[in-house]
């Protein structure tokens, strides 16, 4: 992040200030409004976008609040030699937006052979994986770039898009549509494609055709896994939430969910709803974790059937105490595993067809779930006030 009037901010003096979001210390709580921060230069590789809608997730809550989140403050130093030192960042990792230019490396010529409807232009309508792999690593080279031992994050190692432009490397940029074309998937919805990527990234590690599957947290993005759980062909789902739970089982019911269930007192009625029309089975087949909540994991895996599979995508803000691992996994023949961020690219490829198709109507679902007020960056303030009091589940800021 360079700041405008210091000695290496001259490349693009053309564009004056942009305003942004920063953290300026992971000591203390909030972010910091900036209008004098000079707008990126572009690296040859890469593309500069305008961003049009940027979306607030789970962890840039943590971000906000890094005072009382220590995992956080460890990721976000994980590339500092000197521990003490942090250097500011602007925020935000989920966006939509239009091309603005590209670098030296990456211009029409080079990509002269790529069909026109593919190749990227200024004015072009796009969103990012905003993940950036080392591309040099075991797990780089050999298919798996979105568990890189050395990722960086745009918003949380690297500066982010809570801001009028971001550069991104090329290669991470998703094509949605040509000519600034916002028809088929509009900004609002664009901008959470990060999020709506972890849902089906999840959803499709496992197979839920007529299969019973518990969903456990009906956040935005258990909400988003219930409906491709029913539209996949799930048999029967359970959702599970302990919070603002009214509306959360309103929309999972909407959705699809068969069962849903307040957990904020105790997770009893599942466990007998379960007994009651898993009988054959003696448990769900697929258990997705999508909460982060200690109570949610000692649910899952007491609900999943011998021989089912539990899918990890929340993330508890500490090690998980007193779990059972051989009655809970051993014994039970239980398969488990860890969902990352989303498959490059097959799980954005994977995105792009189900939002092309029309009688899913996927856009509408994921709209239902935002805020229907879209912010400005400079009320950021009270945006995650809301957030943290539960107000609203998710939310957009408009630069
Ligand atoms: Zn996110
Ligand atoms: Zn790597």
């Amino acid at each position: 992040m360079q700041v405008l009037d210091t000695p290496e901010s001259t490349k693009d003096s053309q564009i004056d200030g942009m305003n942004c979001l920063v953290k300026e210390s992971l000591e203390s709580d909030g972010l910091v409004l900036k209008s004098d921060v000079s707008v990126p230069p572009i690296g040859s590789d890469e593309v500069r976008i305008k961003v049009i809608a940027t979306a607030v997730c789970g962890t840039d809550k943590s971000i906000y609040n890094s005072s009382s989140s220590e995992g956080i403050r460890r990721e976000m130093m994980r590339y500092f030699d000197d521990k003490s030192e942090f250097n500011p960042i602007i925020v935000g990792h989920e966006f939509c937006g239009i091309v603005d230019a590209l670098g030296s490396g990456v211009t029409a010529e080079r990509f002269s052979d790529v069909p026109e409807n593919l190749r990227l232009s200024a004015g072009d309508y796009v969103t990012c994986e905003m993940h950036l792999s080392c591309g040099h690593c075991f797990q780089c080279r050999t298919g798996a770039e979105h568990i890189c031992t050395r990722v960086k994050v745009k918003g949380v190692h690297l500066d982010g898009c809570f801001a009028e432009y971001v550069t991104v490397p090329y290669k991470n940029v998703i094509l949605l549509g040509k000519d600034g074309d916002t028809k088929t998937i509009p900004p609002k919805v664009g901008a959470m494609l990060d999020a709506f990527g972890n849902a089906v990234h999840t959803v499709y590690e496992a197979d839920v055709r007529g299969k019973s599957v518990a969903i456990l947290g009906a956040g935005p993005l258990g909400l988003m896994a219930a409906f491709l759980c029913r539209d996949f062909g799930a048999a029967r789902i359970y959702l599970t939430e302990a919070a603002d739970v009214d509306r959360r089982f309103k929309l999972g019911e909407e959705f699809g969910a068969d069962f849903c269930f307040d957990v904020s007192s105790g997770s009893q009625k599942v466990y007998d709803a379960v007994e009651k029309y898993e009988t054959m089975a003696n448990g769900v087949d697929v258990v997705l974790e999508m909460s982060g909540s200690p109570s949610a994991y000692r649910d899952a895996f007491k609900i999943v059937r011998n021989g089912g599979t539990v899918l990890l995508l929340g993330i508890t803000r500490k090690p998980l105490d007193n779990f059972d691992i051989a009655n809970g996994v051993i014994w039970k023949g239980v398969t488990v595993k860890g969902i990352f961020g989303r498959k490059m690219f097959d799980t954005w490829e994977t995105m792009l067809s189900l939002l092309n198709a029309e009688k899913l109507d996927i856009t509408t679902k994921l709209d239902k779930i935002l805020a229907t007020k879209t912010y400005r960056l400079s009320e950021y303030e009270e945006a995650f006030t809301n957030l943290t009091s539960g107000e609203e589940m998710k939310l957009v800021f408009e630069p």
